[in-house]
């Protein structure tokens, strides 16, 4: 398996992906130059995943505020945590913003909300605590 990256570099890789896979489509375009109705065809189509790479870049430009910018750890650089759980920019270090999962084992579990309850609560049950921290 192909080893994660933070969240923010992958989406923008993706969006980056979609404007080449665009390119690519309206430069074949070019091979129907004498059918001008499938030469319009292939450059409208080229035109969607560009199109679509740009809200993708426009949305990664909202949710990166609500991004929290923490020091890595382990590199000692400052990155952008995306969600509960996230690797760092620089060094791919695994990075938590809950208390409770530090030091635990990783997963991408804890970005969804309870699931990320329920292994507070084994934690939890585990060290002896019984209450948690409710949610606001
Ligand atoms: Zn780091």
């Amino acid at each position: 398996m192909k080893k994660k990256g933070n969240k923010i570099q992958r989406i923008r890789g993706y969006a980056l992906a979609l404007v080449f896979i665009g390119m690519g489509i309206m430069y074949l375009g070019v091979f129907f130059r004498e059918s001008p109705i499938i030469f319009s065809i292939f450059l409208i189509v080229g035109l969607l995943p560009i199109m679509l790479s740009f809200i993708i870049y426009f949305w990664v430009g909202m949710i990166s505020t609500r991004t929290v910018t923490v020091q890595c750890p382990n590199c000692e650089k400052h990155t952008k945590i995306l969600g509960h759980v996230d690797f760092c920019q620089h060094c791919k270090e695994p990075l938590t913003i809950d208390k409770e999962l530090e030091g635990q084992d990783f997963s991408l579990d804890y970005n969804v909300e309870h699931r990320r309850n329920q292994a507070i609560d084994e934690i939890n049950k585990e060290t002896g605590q019984t209450d948690r921290p409710q949610d606001k």
